[in-house]
């Protein structure tokens, strides 16, 4: 039977491996399909696009989007236009938001009477997404703090001074985003989200399906998240959410090829959709 493993992450995240190498190893996993779903960023899709044309495995457009709902809640997207406007600035929004808030630390901590410049944090940080612990490895370095520990204890934990609240796009704004640029958007791992529970919400920002099979689903959640994107015909989809080896390779989950069909039927339809100037985006 054919498969997929529709959810992994590659160096252009939090992944070890390059985008190549996954396409690679998906291949000699024998994948029909997979999709790299890299952390509010597409940057490596295009190298694995063209690793997927060398070792014969089709790569899907994927990102798994960070939105906030009370909480981070984490969406996918597929089959998208990576070139899309309207996703490139939510991405672009998403990174210059990451470095505001660190600014607004640096003012903060400066402010405490523990001041720490802006390069310091950034040369922490790398090429990555700034965060607060590049701030707390910045103050440790200035010798402001005698720890990692200490910077979070006394600084920049939650609800300490020097904290500064995340600002994030609502999984409306994903939708909209991913709508516009031709793709569809599922619901990742709801088994960290409270489960079936927790989908009612995602279901009123429209999402087009739900991730069914992830490592951290048991058989019975797996089925009732099964039953549940039946119920409402929507997509189900799953992946091995693969950062690097270890328990789970690259398709230890995988799903059958029918449901990236599946996936692919609805994204011409709602491409249709857009092209008549119908439809709800
Ligand atoms: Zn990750
Ligand atoms: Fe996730
Ligand atoms: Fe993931």
């Amino acid at each position: 039977m054919d498969t997929a493993d529709l959810h992994m992450h590659s160096v252009q995240s939090d992944g070890e491996w390059s985008p190549s190498r996954l396409v690679k190893e998906a291949r000699r996993e024998g994948l029909r399909a997979i999709a790299l779903t890299d952390h509010d960023t597409t940057a490596g899709l295009e190298e694995a696009f063209a690793a997927g044309e060398a070792h014969g495995v089709e790569v899907i457009a994927g990102v798994e989007i960070s939105t906030w709902l009370d909480a981070d809640v984490h969406m996918l997207a597929y089959a998208f236009d990576p070139a899309s406007a309207a996703l490139v600035s939510l991405f672009r929004d998403a990174r210059s938001a990451r470095r505001t808030r660190a600014e607004r630390m640096v003012e903060r901590l400066t402010e405490l009477g523990k001041p720490v410049s802006m390069e310091a944090v950034l040369e922490q940080a790398g090429d990555g997404a700034i965060g607060r612990p590049h701030v707390a490895r910045a103050l440790l370095r200035a010798g402001q703090v005698g720890s990692m520990r200490e910077a979070f204890d006394r600084f920049l934990g939650d609800g300490k001074p020097a904290c500064v609240e995340k600002m994030k796009v609502t999984p409306e704004e994903a939708v909209r985003a991913v709508h516009g640029a031709g793709g569809v958007t599922v619901a990742a791992h709801p088994g960290c989200y409270g489960g079936v529970d927790g989908l009612d919400r995602l279901a009123a920002a429209g999402i087009d399906g739900v991730e069914v099979r992830h490592s951290l689903h048991d058989a019975g959640l797996t089925e009732r998240l099964g039953d549940w994107a039946d119920q409402r015909g929507l997509l189900k989809t799953g992946g091995s959410d693969f950062h690097g080896p270890g328990p789970l390779s690259i398709g230890g989950i995988r799903v059958p090829y029918e449901w990236v069909e599946a996936m692919m039927r609805r994204v011409a339809e709602r491409r249709a959709d857009v092209r008549a100037g119908g439809g709800p985006c």
